[in-house]
């Protein structure tokens, strides 16, 4: 019999697995535990277990995990690039940034991208295929056992390859597991899921139990030049509606990126429209100044530019910020990530 993957099953499947072998449901409370918030990656080290259930564990799971292949530090900032391998040799680029004591964990859904926006590097190289729940799991677990002070908060967005909604399976059950109060036991404000923003998917997530911010990637004030940019996208009316009711439900405000493209979408005019589609609404606006790469067909505004459209906005939209964007010099900074195609094996 094929051994099963523990880390890939949702909390009810684990729960239905552990009283299938006449076990007690609590029994898988305390597998969480020892997967998520000690790491093991054996089930001998579970001795809370009877060694009857470990042994039976051990015959019947297999417990993934990634290994780390290189790691790349900012000269610039406290940023960090991790390429990371899974059992089958699929790469994952996942990135950890700290700000003001903060540190935020960049995590991918999926290894490349399907929606190819023409701003962002990682659509040029094509899509390979949607990370498993344990994959987008195991990238938070990685810096969480490695890089992160033991017992010290930390922050999650799903900033990397790939569109959430896309893989909503997989992220679904990632995201209940990173909820859990038997595994990563993370807040609602300590998660933030960046798409393009599929409005029926919001909406179903939106009746949903799943603790997370919503961060929309607007970037662009008409429908047209929306899709211009991001051909997969869907109306900004519709979109922005989904959002709002998603913020209002979970009584906090959800965040639309939008990425500053010279004499693209940073005109008086983009600032004004952006201002009234936003004005008295549940949104926090988060500017993101184009992070450059070789071969890209727009440019980085001035900061005269930044300043001009910022000056518009702030009186009438809600909250603004401008996010400086860590890890340019080492390719980890939004929209820079991109592909490895080779596969390396030992
Ligand atoms: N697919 C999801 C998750 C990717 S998050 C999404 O679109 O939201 C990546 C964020 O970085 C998005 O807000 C995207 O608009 C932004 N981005 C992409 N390329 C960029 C670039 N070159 N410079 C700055 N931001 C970029």
């Amino acid at each position: 019999m094929k051994k099963r993957n523990i880390k890939a099953l949702s909390i009810t499947e684990l729960a239905s697995a552990i009283t299938g072998l006449d076990e007690q449901r609590h029994r898988s409370d305390q597998i969480l535990q020892w997967l998520y918030q000690k790491g093991v990656t054996r089930f001998d080290r579970m001795t809370n277990l009877s060694l009857e259930l470990r042994r039976l564990l051990d015959k019947r799971f297999v417990i993934s995990s990634l290994e780390q292949i290189e790691e790349t530090h900012s000269n610039r900032d406290q940023s960090a690039k991790y390429l990371l391998r899974s059992e089958a040799g699929t790469l994952i680029e996942t990135v950890l940034m700290e700000s003001r004591g903060y540190q935020t964990i960049c995590i991918s859904s999926q290894v490349g991208c399907p929606l190819r926006c023409s701003f962002c590097r990682t659509g040029t190289g094509g899509f390979e295929r949607n990370l498993r729940s344990d994959e987008i799991l195991n990238q938070v677990l990685h810096l969480k056992m490695n890089r992160i002070e033991p017992r010290h908060r930390f922050n999650i967005v799903f900033m990397g390859m790939g569109e959430p909604l896309l893989n909503l399976e997989n992220v679904t059950k990632a995201l209940e597991i990173l909820n859990s109060q038997h595994a990563f036991a993370l807040a609602q404000k300590r998660i933030t899921l960046s798409t393009i923003g599929f409005p029926d998917i919001i909406e179903r997530l939106t009746a949903s139990p799943l603790k997370f911010g919503l961060a929309i990637s607007l970037n662009a004030t008409t429908d047209r030049s929306r899709r211009k940019l991001m051909p997969q996208a869907a109306g900004i009316g519709e979109t922005l509606q989904a959002a709002e009711s998603f913020a209002r439900n979970r009584r906090m405000r959800a965040t639309l990126e939008y990425v500053l493209l010279s004499g693209v979408n940073d005109r008086p005019e983009d600032a004004r429209r952006l201002a009234d589609m936003t004005h008295g609404r549940p949104f926090k606006i988060n500017l993101i100044p184009f992070n450059e790469w070789d071969g890209a067909p727009f440019k980085r505004p001035t900061e005269a530019r930044i300043d001009r459209f910022v000056k518009i906005l702030l009186p009438r939209a809600p909250a603004v910020t401008v996010r400086r964007s860590q890890g340019t010099d080492i390719d980890a900074a939004c929209g820079q990530l991109r592909m490895r195609r080779e596969r390396c094996r030992d």
